[in-house]
């Protein structure tokens, strides 16, 4: 794969992780402990565990996407980046930066 396009990936994949980061802090800001029952009324505590389940759930995508771009971003300048795990041809390069996890071209996956 040429260096331009390494670059322009390793670009797009620091775009990624950082608008992650400020995703999962915004997140965690809304994950703070749920007041206890009798100072918000027992409806609304269930309602903000509720809440808390969903948010705690993206919170974990997010992180594992996360941790995905981030093992994508040390890995653009070795060799083999970009290519197929299977049939070792070039992966796409639009495909690497819309999922930069995988490893396979869109046949193979
Ligand atoms: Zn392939």
């Amino acid at each position: 794969m040429k260096q331009e396009e390494l670059k322009k990936i390793e670009k797009e994949i620091k775009g990624m992780i950082a608008s992650l980061k400020v995703e999962i802090e915004h997140l965690e800001e809304s994950t703070a402990p749920i007041a206890p029952e009798n100072s918000i009324g027992r409806l609304s505590r269930l309602d903000a565990i509720n809440n808390k389940s969903v948010v705690e759930a993206s919170l974990r995508n997010r992180k594992r996407k996360l941790n995905k771009l981030q093992l994508s971003l040390s890995k653009v300048y070795n060799t083999g980046f970009g290519i197929c795990a299977s049939c070792k041809k070039t992966i796409n390069p639009k495909r690497l930066i819309l999922m930069p996890q995988s490893d396979k071209c869109v046949k193979c996956a």
